[in-house]
């Protein structure tokens, strides 16, 4: 089923979750394990993430480096037929611009639609490294050109023209940033891009992860003035370490605030630090459901474990 038809259905609030797919090598059956053990919170949709390829530099047996460019997280697509055939949740896949031509992106959308997958997650990807793509292939270089792509498939447009070719029918979620993207100018011109994406086809957009619920009330009200219609579920995550302190803010762009800081700073052992992390979430989870969302979406990764202490104090409430 569709996100946006889980959302328009749904009797309760929804709790959907996105994990990362394990490192090149590593041990899926915990990733399983992981996602067995949220079943019974019953996530409608869990969405897997994407990353593009890294160079590395590589040992040689005469010690000397050489330069090679890998994904480190390969295995996206094949998470998303375990989730939906194991387990009969809806995957939902991110698939990214960068380091990748539009024709490598209408393969993979075709590989999806062939798997049965119905939603994806469009966005551009980080630039710090991207594939080297030659100049004469042709490449989405923002979310909403990978979005015209879906919108212009899901009208039966591929690439090349084909004739009698078959429309997918793809629901097409897309990324928003309440405390502004980090290389936008300011909060309206994503707030007029999150329109621009809508207005080429997108159904639903998930937010960069927030600490502070204002801040996504504020990109709401402002979206919503701009003409924005389409759902802009919450996305949170729970602080579980003091580093993230300053990591999630150089990474994500978002605001701890003051009352959050002094309390994890206030901790003296890592359990505290999770007790706060989960609190926090909690609190912000609660007054977000009260306030009239119809779903959040925790970006829980691979670790389940501080998700599962919050889902026993949220799921009273839900
Ligand atoms: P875009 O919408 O393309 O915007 C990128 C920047 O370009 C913005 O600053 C925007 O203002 C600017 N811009 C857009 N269009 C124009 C234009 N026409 N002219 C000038 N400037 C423009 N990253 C991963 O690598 N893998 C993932 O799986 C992943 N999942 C994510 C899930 C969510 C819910 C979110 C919020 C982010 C995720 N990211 C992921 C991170 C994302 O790739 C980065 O935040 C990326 O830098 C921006 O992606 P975007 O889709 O918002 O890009």
């Amino acid at each position: 089923m569709k996100v946006i038809e889980h959302l328009a259905r749904a009797s309760r609030p929804l709790v959907s979750v996105e994990i990362i797919p394990p490192r090149r090598g590593g041990n899926l059956q915990t990733l399983y394990a992981a996602i067995e053990s949220i079943l019974p919170y019953d996530p409608p949709f869990i969405d897997i993430t994407s990353h593009s390829a890294e160079a590395i530099w590589e040992e040689q047996p005469d010690g000397s480096f050489r330069r090679k460019v890998i994904r480190k997280s390969p295995g996206t697509f094949g998470l998303c037929a375990a989730i939906k055939y194991k387990f009969n949740i809806d995957p939902v896949p991110h698939l990214l611009c960068s380091g990748f031509t539009r024709e490598e992106t209408e393969d993979a959308l075709i590989e999806l639609n062939y798997l049965g997958v119905e939603n994806l997650l469009l966005i551009r990807g980080d630039e710090k490294f991207k594939k080297p793509i030659q100049d004469y292939r042709s490449t989405n270089r923002y979310a909403l050109d990978l979005v015209e792509q879906v919108a212009n498939m899901n009208q039966g447009r591929y690439l090349g023209d084909l004739i009698d070719a078959q429309p997918s029918d793809f629901c097409i979620g897309v990324a928003a940033y309440p405390e502004t993207h980090a290389e936008s100018p300011n909060l309206h011109f994503d707030v007029e891009l999150l329109k621009q994406k809508q207005d080429a086809g997108a159904h639903y957009a998930v937010t960069q992860l927030f600490f502070d619920n204002t801040a996504y009330h504020r990109f709401v009200e402002l979206a919503r003035a701009k003409g924005v219609t389409i759902p802009i579920i919450p996305g949170l995550k729970i602080l579980t370490k003091k580093e993230h302190l300053w990591k999630l803010p150089a990474t994500f762009h978002t605001e701890i605030p003051v009352e959050l800081m002094e309390r994890v700073r206030a901790c003296t052992t890592d359990r505290e630090v999770l007790d706060e992390g989960i609190d926090w979430t909690y609190r912000q989870a609660v007054a977000l459901l009260e306030s009239g969302c119809p779903s959040i979406h925790f970006y829980i990764m691979q670790d389940t474990r501080p998700f599962l202490r919050l889902m026993e104090r949220l799921e009273q409430v839900i």
